[in-house]
């Protein structure tokens, strides 16, 4: 089959011909790729910045948003059916330990990464899985449309479903940054909640974007954009901020823009957040970190997308063109996600 391996650091990735993935155990899954999402992780994974913390060995396949159809399945498979349409948790995780047994897959101490561990991914024909991290879709659901939503999108969701008892109607929440993963949190807040969504980014075109998918307010970052946000809240603050930026000072603005007893939700990253302890004690703030989400959560995001009240905006490339898509999402012409087609 063709796949997309990285063999080096600091290059592009090639377009291999390589084996099939195999079962290895009786609850594995071999799934079809329908669409793979091409995300910025992909490229922080040939700038090596992943190397040392999952220390995959080269070559190996990348893609960690696939969507398609169960293709083959282990011994003891009983959730999903060769030819079942399905999205697939990011990390499959093992069921028995601790972690999984509350419910956060994501802390799962037995758990692999396809494209980003040392296991192969799926921008390729076909994926290996396993059978807890499938969640069935609609027969009649395009893999590719929703392929994204396994990431970026499960990443949001969780975000705003932690948040969701905090924000009781007469509440603001902030997204700051209404990019990939911000345009989703957007649809989310507007879906589960009452609360005022104020929407802070310094793109014209990304804010236009967030009025039409439910932003009640939008701001731009021009250096009074802390100062405009209070102003929405009444000089305090927001009960509730979403940073999916989390860098180059966009991590202090969250915190300036939380209010009293408020939160920040950390969702970006890249930068360094430094606050003195009083700021913690005389205003009863809270940081909150978050990362990806469980297995429930994408399964709820999909009943979400399969009633249209979550969309996606993508733009397809076959996997032959997996370097196109890589390029022109690093050089900033994707607008929405980019996703291979095998
Ligand atoms: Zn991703
Ligand atoms: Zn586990």
């Amino acid at each position: 089959m063709r796949a997309v391996r990285v063999h080096e650091y600091h290059s592009d990735p090639k377009i291999d011909d390589i084996p099939e993935p195999m079962i290895s155990g009786p609850l594995d899954v071999i799934v079809k790729i329908g669409g793979a999402g091409v995300c910025r992780t992909d490229l922080h994974i040939l700038e090596g910045q992943w190397a040392e913390a999952m220390g995959p060995q080269l070559p190996y396949v990348i893609g960690h948003e696939n969507a398609g159809w169960v293709h083959e399945v282990g011994a003891g498979v009983t959730n999903v059916a060769v030819g079942d349409t399905v999205i697939l948790h990011p990390q499959p995780s093992c069921g028995l330990c601790r972690a999984c047994r509350a419910g956060k897959d994501m802390q799962c101490t037995n758990a692999f990464f396809p494209g980003l561990s040392n296991d192969d991914g799926g921008m390729a024909e076909y994926l290996r899985t396993t059978a807890r991290a499938c969640v069935k879709l609609n027969p009649d659901t395009n893999p590719a449309d929703v392929a994204a939503l396994a990431d970026a999108g499960i990443t949001a969701y969780h975000a705003v479903r932690k948040a969701v008892p905090l924000l009781y109607p007469g509440t603001t929440a902030v997204v700051q940054g209404a990019g990939g993963l911000g345009h989703i949190g957007i649809q989310c807040l507007a879906a589960l909640t009452a609360t005022k969504i104020v929407v802070v980014d310094k793109n014209p075109d990304a804010l236009a974007l967030a009025k039409q998918i439910g932003a009640d307010e939008t701001v731009q970052v021009d250096g009074n954009h802390v100062a405009a946000v209070k102003d929405l809240t009444g000089g305090e603050g927001a009960n509730v901020v979403f940073d999916f930026v989390a860098e180059q000072g966009a991590e202090n603005d969250a915190w300036a823009m939380t209010g009293p007893d408020g939160y920040q939700f950390v969702i970006g990253y890249g930068g360094e957040v430094r606050i003195p302890t009083l700021d913690f004690v005389a205003g009863e703030k809270n940081i909150i970190g978050n990362i990806v989400g469980t297995y429930n959560d994408l399964a709820e995001l999909m009943v979400l997308a399969q009633a249209g009240k979550v969309t996606l905006h993508t733009k397809q490339y076959p996997l032959e063109s997996a370097l196109d898509a890589l390029h022109d999402l690093d050089a900033g012409r994707v607008r929405g996600r980019a996703i291979l087609v095998p």
